[in-house]
């Protein structure tokens, strides 16, 4: 790596005046268009199973959708609520509602003590950013291809009350593309915690999302709670943000049954009920498990050649030099880079220089505090592949020109 070299070419770059987005997990133009036959479906009937879906009623969704979406968190219809537009609206309502009213009739609400979450990272900033929000603790936990550090987390969660959840993404996580493993999630499933009142948030955000013919296979956690005797443990999220439209999809809840209760008697004072229209129109345009799966593979094959070329590029311009780690993901929306330590922030402020925006250094640690400053986020799935292909150009030599 010869350092005038290096800066004649980044130079190159900027010269170029370049404006590349890589900074969020959001999808192209092609693959939200795939879902617009949605907003107007040739057949589009507003009553579905006797209930008319332009009206108020029904507080926790329309049993279709509930049917459709259940296989997605291997749930049955009356372990599930069904939101808005929002998965993370409905993680952060659930740890407000265990703040102010305890996680069952018998427990007292959390804000009564300290609270801390057990946070693998790198996670997902948002998650960090509603615990921070709240006053909540965050404490790392160092993340491996299996899953959390679960000797780690079983040392914490035995020995202090104030642990009172854990942060995860079980499949293709936010920003690592790891699956936890069986043993990580019977681990996790028959957990020993101090806190009586502890909570997994079991987000699963990509569980559709595959990039390959082989996907990964995540354990079912509520049936292994359910084997630990403790089926009240978890809360499950998932929502159709990266399926059909972010920001305009459905948000899904799942929990065990006594969980549901008791969730529904805060959540029917808040609302009357979620917006049935849109579940109507998934339920129309999407069909059924299959139907559901169809669609998912459309995206794949839109969003696979981003990942490959990623990776690609990486493999040609860093390998060789010995620089970086990442991870080629089975599934999900990022690809983790881990660079030397100490170059993240910089690397990171050199694309920025040439006009590629990637998401903050330290974004996916607590606090935005990576300790290494060595982690960053690629969210390959906006930029057009061409655009994505230059920015990597600029990234790889963004990184070589912060070892130098
Ligand atoms: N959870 C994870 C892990 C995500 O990566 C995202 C979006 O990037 C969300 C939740 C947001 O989901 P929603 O649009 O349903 O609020």
């Amino acid at each position: 790596m010869d350092k005038s070299q290096l800066q004649r070419q980044y130079e190159q770059f900027k010269a170029q005046g370049l404006k590349l987005d890589m900074s969020r997990g959001k999808p192209d133009a092609e693959v939200v268009s795939l879902s617009e036959h949605m907003l107007n479906p040739p057949d589009f009937q507003t009553k579905s199973g006797g209930v008319d879906c332009r009206n108020y009623g029904i507080l926790d969704g329309l049993p279709e959708a509930k049917e459709l979406f259940a296989p997605m968190l291997g749930v049955s219809p009356n372990e599930m609520i069904l939101g808005n537009n929002s998965s993370l609206a409905m993680m952060y309502d659930a740890i407000v509602r265990c703040m102010i009213y305890g996680v069952d009739e018998k427990s007292e609400p959390w804000s009564k003590g300290k609270i801390k979450f057990l946070c693998p990272v790198p996670g997902y900033d948002r998650h960090f950013a509603i615990c921070e929000n709240l006053g909540i603790e965050m404490i790392n936990i160092p993340t491996n291809q299996n899953g959390p550090d679960m000797d780690m987390v079983e040392d914490l969660a035995a020995k202090d009350e104030s642990v009172k959840g854990i942060w995860c993404v079980p499949i293709y996580s936010n920003p690592t593309g790891i699956t936890y493993s069986d043993k990580a999630v019977q681990r996790l499933a028959r957990l020993q915690t101090k806190a009586k009142d502890f909570r997994i948030f079991w987000d699963c955000a990509y569980t559709v999302h595959h990039l390959t013919d082989t996907p990964d296979v995540l354990l079912n956690i509520l049936d292994e709670c359910k084997k630990a005797e403790n089926p009240e443990k978890v809360y499950l999220f998932a929502s159709t943000s990266k399926i059909t439209f972010p920001g305009s999809g459905v948000a899904i809840m799942a929990a065990s049954e006594k969980n549901v209760v008791f969730i529904k008697k805060q959540l029917g004072v808040r609302t009357i009920g979620s917006d049935k229209l849109n579940q109507l129109r998934h339920v129309r345009f999407l069909k059924d498990w299959n139907g559901l799966q169809k669609h998912m593979r459309r995206i794949q094959t839109i969003l696979k050649p981003k990942f490959d070329a990623v990776t690609q590029i990486l493999e040609r311009e860093l390998t060789p030099f010995g620089l970086g780690e990442w991870h080629n993901p089975k599934g999900g929306y990022f690809i983790s880079f881990d660079g030397n330590p100490g170059t993240a922030k910089k690397t990171v402020q050199l694309c920025k220089g040439a006009g590629v925006v990637l998401t903050s250094a330290g974004a996916t640690f607590p606090y935005g505090n990576d300790p290494d400053d060595k982690n960053i986020r690629i969210a390959p799935t906006l930029p057009p592949i061409d655009e994505l292909v230059q920015a990597m150009d600029v990234f790889c030599v963004s990184v070589m020109l912060a070892n130098v």
